[in-house]
């Protein structure tokens, strides 16, 4: 039986089927399918672009989704038809075969299920997929996290089509699915998914924004809320990880000895890239360009077999959809290539964990607010943004180090190599002096940079940044751009940009607020501000920075001392992630989310036990795997170890031997020690299991792996069942 296809199918297949060159070819020819403009990296092939709309949709179909996609207005859902038509074509063109809608649950991955383009119709099969099939799914929701929101007998849940962020299609061995990326909700509306909170909340800044820019006198235009999430992995080859218990169940390695030669020389960190782990890289990002995703910057990173992948910024919705996509992709090639993808905060102890710095910006129209432009202090737009910042920085420093909070996270925020749990900004030497004289009165000046000399002859002078880089603050102003650097490596952007966008309108609403109070705004030509509106505006930043000056810090936030520092100025530091994760649970925090309109009391109680069921459930899996592998795999090789010892000693002894038998005796001692060492520490270690109290459990897993890593320095390598940091993080 053939599926039946009408003419215009052959037509538009035949089209798109073909190969890039002929395409280009074909255009160049004039051919009448406009077909995708196409490089030979094949850049966005797997992906419904404008482009490809273009080709496959009517004019007036793809001019309405436009004024969805570009102009925020509700989706017209008679196009619906039209759309869902061409993107079925468009996917079975390029071999899909089923179509799924691709939500972000609450689990912190991604979910899909697959539907095949099948219908029966007439006895006959039928190629379909209905505009309703676009719009809205409706997946059995019961299985996913829901903190209460949903009874598991109510097990409705509905996906909605997310115009605003490309379908694509995902390729796997001998097949392809067109996804479609949705938000999940349940039946009452409420959020189950990390986007829809993220859509709201850049609605909410979105509005913000145009409000506070109607009150510069500018024009409505579209805000755009931008993120380029740099993204840290390590690469181990996959025979070690498969013999670790521990890194296939959670990720981290729960014992381990230091190598003994690990980051200390600094070589790593954009060193030359091994063969190996290029063709990976290279791999992953053809992988990702057909997706798409703007992968541009590639490097070694600071601790042995760490990497990083950074992509172009893009609209944050976009961005972080693409960085889930990152992730697996980083994982699916690293499975291919004999390697595996470690994407936890902290896999090894005692070299640099993993992060994902979260470079996010807004603009308006074509003007960055948070570019500073040459004078930054005659710069009233970026100044009022700059401190709009900042107040919602200090305001809400609890809310930003929650949203970053997760049991892989707390290893790594404060280790002395991801900045502090103390939450602070880096404005840099510039605009630090820009924003004292704010506080003063009316700045007078910028700093300049100047030119750089290297102090050789034949080297041009270069132009110097305003200002140096500072690695170690968690809220860094990096140019054009905050980069806040706290979020974990595995966590989705979603989390943190959902505060960041909430608290920054906030903040933003407040002073067009004062703004509007003070009777100063209105439509003016550009730069003919009445005096009025600067002594206004002027008052309203100073203010700003008066009060919430003491989150700035331009120092080494690696120090002890600033954390001394830190405490006196009165900013929190929630070490652990159910300190942190309080901050969800204020009564005036909530109210901050409830009034922007990003989560209602009910939807951000439940992310709160979301939230803490999955750390506590995290730290019982580590706990067990801990207990297990302590049990199981180190115990048995220490007694025999210790057998083996114990029988040398006793033969020697039998015989008549004295030479040997000191150090043999030391030794069964020594082996012994760490055997009831461990058996003590395995039954703190149960205890605080059984109690499901993850502190316990955390102290005694830690007491343990101390005494087990003493024993791997004493039992013949051979013997030692796991393989060893050395191994892992050296031989790929
Ligand atoms: P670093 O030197 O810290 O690695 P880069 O200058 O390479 O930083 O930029 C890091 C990320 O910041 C990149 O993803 C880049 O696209 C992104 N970025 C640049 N400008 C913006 C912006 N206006 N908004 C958001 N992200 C941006
Ligand atoms: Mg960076």
């Amino acid at each position: 039986m053939s599926v039946a296809v009408n003419e215009r199918d052959t037509k538009m297949s035949n089209c798109a089927r073909l190969s890039a060159t002929k395409r280009v070819a074909a255009l160049k020819a004039g051919a009448p399918c406009a077909a995708q403009e196409v490089t030979d990296i094949g850049y966005a092939d797997d992906v419904f672009t404008r482009e490809t709309m273009k080709t496959y949709l009517s004019k007036e179909t793809y001019k309405k989704l436009l004024k969805t996609i570009d102009g925020g207005q509700p989706l017209d859902e008679t196009i619906a038809g039209e759309v869902a038509h061409a993107m079925r074509h468009w996917a079975q063109d390029r071999g899909a075969t089923h179509y799924t809608h691709w939500f972000l649950p609450l689990t912190g991955g991604t979910a899909e299920k697959h539907d095949a383009f099948l219908e029966i119709k007439d006895g006959q099969p039928v190629q379909a997929f209905s505009g309703k099939n676009l719009i809205v799914g409706e997946p059995d929701a019961s299985s996913f996290p829901s903190g209460g929101i949903r009874s598991t007998f109510e097990a409705r849940g509905y996906t909605a089509w997310d115009p605003t962020s490309p379908a694509f299609i995902k390729r796997h061995g001998n097949g392809a699915t067109l996804c479609i990326p949705t938000a999940f909700c349940a039946y009452t509306g409420e959020a189950l998914d990390r986007k829809t909170p993220l859509l709201r909340s850049m609605q909410v800044l979105s509005s913000a924004a145009k409000r506070l820019m109607k009150c510069f006198g500018k024009d409505e235009e579209k805000v755009a809320i931008t993120l380029g999430p740099e993204q840290e992995y390590f690469l181990i080859d996959k025979n070690f990880y498969l013999a670790r218990p521990d890194l296939v169940l959670t990720g981290r390695t729960l014992f381990g000895a230091p190598s003994a030669k690990h980051q200390q020389l600094e070589d790593h960190y954009f060193g030359s890239i091994k063969s190996r782990i290029l063709n990976f890289m290279n791999e992953v990002e053809k992988e990702l360009w057909t997706l798409g995703i703007p992968a541009k910057t590639r490097h070694n990173e600071v601790a042995p077999a760490q990497f990083e992948l950074a992509p172009m910024f893009e609209e944050l919705n976009l961005s972080c959809d693409h960085n889930m996509l990152v992730m697996e992709v980083l994982r699916q090639v690293a499975d291919r290539n004999g390697l595996v993808c470690l994407l936890h905060e902290k896999p090894f102890a005692g070299i640099n964990g993993s992060g994902k710095h979260n470079n996010w910006s807004v603009s308006y129209g074509d003007t960055n607010l948070l570019n500073p432009g040459n004078d930054p202090h005659q710069n009233a737009i970026f100044l009022t943004t700059l401190c709009a910042v900042i107040e919602a920085v200090d305001k809400h420093a609890d809310l930003l180090r929650a949203s970053v909070a997760s049991a892989g996270n707390d290893h790594r925020l404060g280790a002395n190599e991801a900045p502090p749990a103390v939450i602070s900004i880096y404005l840099g030497d510039q605009l630090a002096d820009v924003i004292a004289q704010l506080e003063k009165g009316a700045p007078k000046s910028s700093k300049h940079a100047g030119t750089m000399k290297i102090g050789v002859d034949t080297l041009p002078p270069l132009p110097k940044d305003a200002t140096d880089r500072n690695r170690t603050s968690p809220f860094a102003f990096t140019g054009n751009k905050f980069e806040f650097r706290a979020p974990g490596s595995s966590a989705s952007c979603a989390g943190p940009n959902v505060v960041l966008n909430t608290v920054v309108a906030e903040a933003m609403n407040r002073i067009a607020d004062e703004l509007e109070a003070a009777g100063v705004v209105g439509k003016v030509e550009p730069g003919k501000h009445t005096p009025a509106f600067h002594n206004a505006l002027q008052k309203i930043l100073q203010n700003i920075v008066k009060t919430h000056k003491r989150i700035l810090f331009n120092g080494d936030g690696y120090k002890s001392d600033w954390l001394t520092e830190a405490a006196k100025r009165g900013l929190p530091n929630a070490a652990t992630t159910p300190e942190a994760l309080k901050a969800f649970t204020k009564k005036e925090n909530v109210a901050v989310f409830e009034k922007a309109g990003v989560f209602s009391a009910r939807e951000l109680e439940s992310r709160y036990e979301i939230a803490i069921e999955d750390y506590t459930t995290k730290v019982m899996i580590e706990g067990n795997c801990a207990l297990d592998m302590a049990r199981t795999m180190i115990a048995p090789v220490v007694k025999a170890e210790y057998r083996e010892t114990m029988d040398a000693y006793v033969k020697a002894r039998e015989g008549g031997i004295a030479s040997g038998t000191t150090i043999l005796h030391d030794d069964i001692v020594k082996l012994g020690a760490g055997l009831d060492a461990v058996k003590l520490r395995c039954s703190e270690l149960e205890a605080g299991v059984a109690k499901r109290d993850p502190a316990a459990v955390i102290a005694a897993m830690t007491a343990l792996r101390t005494n087990v890593d003493a024993l791997e320095g004493m039992v013949a390598d051979d013997k030692w069942p796991l393989p060893k940091y050395r191994e892992m993080l050296f031989l790929y």
